[in-house]
């Protein structure tokens, strides 16, 4: 173990403990869940306290998607490409059971979960989850990118040529603009 893996490993770490407290959110919201979501960012439970601050309206000045509410079939293409021009590296939160699963539905138009387009870091259970429930997602969120397994920091080392065991690597169905199913990492 040498002088340069030392210090790569230690610079890693500062950046990433700098990365988990200062989360820009995009919030991705379609449904009932937006609710829940407004009430975590306002006063009484305030988002803000733990590094996550106000929301931003382009993808291309945030880091962090959040998606709440159902999603549809049609609205899977969109949704991958805001993941798209979203900048690396960046994380995802499926906020609700319809988010994570598609929820009660069962039918020809709705998403079985948006992991099916995008890769899910933290899925949150709940219909529509409670407020104290998102604020401990974010922080399970915040330990993984300080251990540096969200899946965009995965994909960014192995872009670097760094060895990374196969099973975190995870594969999902992608849909793409012209709505093909392709795989993607
Ligand atoms: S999980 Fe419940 S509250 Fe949230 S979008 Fe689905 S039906 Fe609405």
């Amino acid at each position: 173990m040498g002088f340069e893996f030392v210090y790569s490993s230690k610079l890693e770490a500062a950046v990433n403990w700098a990365r988990k407290f200062s989360l820009f959110s995009y919030p991705f919201v379609t449904a009932c869940c937006g609710m829940e979501y407004m009430s975590t960012a306002a006063p009484k439970y305030d988002i803000a306290r733990f590094g996550s601050e106000f929301p931003r309206f382009s993808p291309r000045q945030a880091d962090l998607l959040i998606i709440v509410g159902t999603i549809t079939e049609r609205q899977g293409p969109a949704l991958r490409r805001i993941y798209e021009q979203m900048c690396e590296p960046k994380w995802v939160i499926a906020f609700g059971v319809c988010a994570s699963t598609g929820g009660f539905y069962q039918n020809y138009s709705t998403m079985p979960g948006a992991d099916q387009v995008v890769p899910v870091d933290v899925y949150i259970p709940g219909c529509p989850p409670r407020p104290e429930q998102v604020l401990d997602a974010l922080i399970m969120l915040q330990e993984r990118i300080q251990r540096g397994e969200g899946h965009s920091q995965i994909a960014m080392r192995v872009d670097q040529g760094f060895d990374v065991p196969a099973a975190s690597v995870r594969p999902i169905s992608r849909i793409t603009e012209h709505g093909e199913k392709a795989k993607v990492k």
